[in-house]
């Protein structure tokens, strides 16, 4: 943790400012390991492994710790590069372009491993704040650690531990997956000041209710509740040959014909739709009208709204 980053946060429960206690270890430009102390309420909060905790995974909801512990493992073991991955994240951004970051003040919701954020700081973001709930900070700190203007925080989206001192916010492919995607937008609104910006992009209900009608089932009652590992090699490893040599048999097998389809994509399309649709125990798919209601909501009445990939929704307004 940067030193600097204190300017940003506040106390999550209080909204007091916080200070740093004391550091028990410093790299030199890091915090590696301390406490935090809200100069207000006097709670404590810890930094650990040069993260600053404000999440306590043992005593968040359920489903929130399973998505975010879900996500956390996926982000934790595929970390390779893809060359098409800026193109990806400014579709999900249109209209935003590199040069609209910077000199800004940057939250991103839901950072996962820390690819976007890192990106906002290179493409020069005065600062940005990364922030999630799961293990994906841990990589996400190890990739933006080198970057000046990089911050990751842990703690849930619904209470950010942070002033409302940002110019532009985005959140790509996470709102959806919490338990009140409206609610989890106007929390990130709510920390960006009057004339600032902010992105979204979720997926939409037009076009998806094959996945309401028939994934969804699949996840809520079997993989969401199965262990990553075992979920990834069963549907590499036993479905795909089982329905290849042994055809009589496959139809003995769970939720055969799904698992099976989903098997016959390539590595990449089967990480995204496996982990995005089947791993997290919440999924929302919203609508456009439900969509220009949250825009409205934050008084962002001319916001952009694109429809995207035939499956989803990209948001770009102005708060006024
Ligand atoms: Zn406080």
């Amino acid at each position: 943790m940067k030193e600097k980053l204190l300017d940003l946060l506040a106390c999550p429960v209080c909204g007091g400012d916080i200070l740093l206690a004391y550091a028990s270890k410093y790299d030199g430009k890091e915090i590696i390991d301390g406490v935090l102390t809200c100069k207000k309420c006097t709670r404590e909060y810890k930094v650990v492994r040069g993260v600053p905790r404000f999440a306590d995974l043992g005593k968040i909801e359920a489903d929130k710790a399973e998505t975010a512990a879900n996500f956390g493992w996926q982000w934790t073991n595929f970390t390779q590069e893809d060359p098409k991955y800026n193109e990806q994240f400014l579709g999900w951004l249109q209209p935003v372009t590199p040069d609209f970051f910077e000199g800004k003040i940057v939250l991103e919701g839901g950072c996962g491993k820390g690819r976007h954020t890192k990106l906002a700081a290179e493409w020069g973001a005065k600062e940005v704040v990364g922030i999630d709930l799961g293990d994906g900070v841990e990589s996400a700190f190890a990739l933006t650690r080198d970057l000046p203007n990089a911050h990751i925080v842990q703690c849930d989206i619904f209470k950010l531990p942070l002033k409302k001192a940002f110019d532009y916010a985005f959140s790509v492919g996470v709102l959806h997956h919490t338990p009140d995607p409206k609610k989890a937008f106007l929390s990130l609104a709510s920390k960006v000041v009057k004339g600032g910006s902010i992105s979204a992009w979720i997926y939409g209900a037009e076009n998806n209710e094959w996945i309401t009608k028939y994934v969804n089932p699949v996840r809520e009652g079997f993989t969401s509740k199965i262990s990553q590992p075992v979920l990834y090699l069963t549907t590499k490893l036993v479905y795909r040959p089982v329905n290849s040599a042994l055809k009589p048999l496959a139809k003995h097998l769970f939720y055969n014909d799904y698992m099976n389809h989903i098997g016959t994509f390539g590595w990449r399309e089967q990480h995204n739709i496996v982990f995005d649709h089947l791993v997290a125990p919440t999924a929302y798919y919203i609508s456009r009208p439900e969509f220009e209601e949250w825009w409205k909501e934050i008084g962002a009445d001319d916001a952009e709204i694109t429809w995207h990939n035939q499956n989803s929704w990209c948001g770009f307004g102005k708060i006024t």
